[in-house]
């Protein structure tokens, strides 16, 4: 099996085209087939090499290989001219002079396509006289003739589909400029690179009858389809900007990891058949059939990708999420590198922030307190706990940190005597420990307030303790 992605480089990398990229790309693992990348640049005005940069970026993000490419259509072009002229050669397309204005004019009060009404013109003119017209110079558009009768194909998603060739119009296969058109040059370029199965989505399915009719007419082995419904908003509308991000690199910056993209996007048209959503790209690959993409379109919902993003979190390996704390944190102030060098802490760490973080930046939010120096309070939590009644507050705080001084600093021991010293001072265990995660971790939430204690160590807890009463008796 041979698959590809052929984005065009007029924008970034978009969800939509993310998922026909992963959907080929599985196709194409699961196969052991080769996946091509092709960068359709034929529209010059629109197509840039940023935008051509940003689609790699995001396939390189997502884990997205090729194994050939990028081809750029651009450079096909001789070939894509060849084969325009090879058409009018068999008189499978003649040569069009007319004046598209004057046709679609004409047209319009006959109530005819505008295509046939070029076609009569020509065939008026005849093959004499437009090769005589065409030996002059004179400028002329090549269109394809659509033969009569029915256009049959089979789509893997949606079954056979039939068009009638009335209603498909004599396509321009080369511009009067000599520029070929899109239909001719993707067909061209698939059997060129020996594309065995196109996956794409639906907006191209009224392109495909023509292309099928352009592998015929050239005797050219035409792949076998498949179109993938769009993706719309929570609001059944085609997915847009108004919805949110619709950029991968977007979601890259935010913290969505790559997998749990790949996992996210695979489930949107297609299921593996089982009840299974949290999936690994190895399962992925395992379990892709193109035959159970659905017809219907998917909606795109966002609790879904941070929630699956929180599973893919739980799921990776103690070193990676390190590395990515490190990458975050890197360079900030009061950051202390080498807390994480100490895989064991580390672990403990990740052990009590994990389940509380759904994003890598949430993540690093939870291991902030544990891992820079410089603590923010957060002021609702500086309000409510310390400030409403700062007497208390501070009495709390230094009856805590009194118990502590000679504490052995395990879990067990640090909760026994918070539990005792709440029993003595007769007050609920919580009103000493919400005074003191705020001194400890500048918030109202955290991991459990005897893990907090414990990966601070005593000196940072006596530290912050300290920090804290200042701040309560500055007001
Ligand atoms: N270049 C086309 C697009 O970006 C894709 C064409 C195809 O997949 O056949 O929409």
């Amino acid at each position: 099996m041979r698959l590809r992605f052929a984005p065009s480089p007029t924008g970034y990398l978009h969800v939509g085209g993310a998922r026909t990229a992963i959907f080929n790309w599985l196709l194409a693992r699961k196969q052991r087939g080769i996946f091509v990348l092709r960068i359709e640049d034929t529209d010059r005005d629109r197509s840039k090499d940023e935008h051509t940069q940003a689609i790699l970026d995001g396939m390189t993000w997502l884990g997205l290989d090729w194994d050939e490419g990028p081809y750029f259509q651009s450079e096909g072009v001789e070939r894509h001219r060849a084969a325009a002229l090879r058409l009018l050669e068999e008189d499978r397309a003649y040569r069009d002079f007319s004046d598209p204005e004057a046709v679609r004019a004409e047209a319009k009060e006959r109530g005819m396509h505008p295509s046939r009404v070029a076609r009569e013109k020509a065939e008026a003119l005849g093959q004499a006289g437009a090769d005589e017209r065409a030996a002059d110079g004179e400028p002329h558009a090549v269109r394809f003739r659509v033969p009569d009768g029915e256009t049959v194909f089979e789509d893997m998603v949606h079954g056979e589909m039939r068009f009638g060739n009335d209603d498909i119009d004599d396509l321009v296969v080369l511009r009067s400029d000599g520029t070929p058109v899109y239909n001719l040059a993707v067909v061209s370029d698939d059997a060129e690179m020996g594309i065995t199965h196109v996956i794409r989505g639906d907006d191209h399915l009224s392109n495909t009858p023509k292309q099928v009719l352009l592998y015929r007419a050239l005797g050219l082995a035409e792949p076998i389809f498949a179109h993938v419904p769009l993706i719309l908003g929570p609001d059944g509308k085609r997915l847009s900007k108004r919805h949110g991000a619709t950029a991968v690199g977007d979601y890259a910056e935010e913290g969505i990891l790559p997998e749990a993209m790949v996992n996210f996007l695979s489930l949107l048209g297609w299921s593996p058949g089982d009840d299974r959503e949290f999936m690994t790209i190895d399962e992925l690959i395992e379990a892709f059939d193109p035959n159970r993409i659905l017809k219907k379109s998917s909606v795109f919902d966002s609790d879904k990708l941070a929630w699956l993003n929180g599973k893919h979190l739980a799921a990776m390996a103690d070193v990676e999420l390190v590395g990515h704390l490190r990458a975050a944190f890197v360079g900030q102030g009061g950051y202390r590198d080498a807390l994480l060098d100490d895989g064991e802490w580390a672990g403990a760490l990740l052990e009590a922030i994990k389940v509380r973080a759904r994003t890598l930046d949430e993540l690093a939010d939870q291991a902030r307190p544990f891992v820079c120096d410089e603590l923010s309070y957060d002021e609702k939590a500086v309000q409510k706990n310390w400030l409403k009644d700062p007497t208390t507050a501070v009495e709390r705080l230094e009856r805590v940190a009194a118990a502590y001084r000679d504490a052995e600093w395990t879990k067990e021991d640090l909760e026994a005597r918070l539990r005792a010293l709440a029993e003595e001072m007769e007050v609920g265990a919580g009103k000493l420990i919400h005074p003191l995660r705020v001194a400890l971790t500048g918030n109202m939430a955290s991991p459990g307030i005897f893990d907090v204690l414990v990966l601070l160590g005593p000196e940072r807890v006596f530290q912050r303790i300290d920090a804290g009463l200042d701040r309560i008796r500055a007001g």
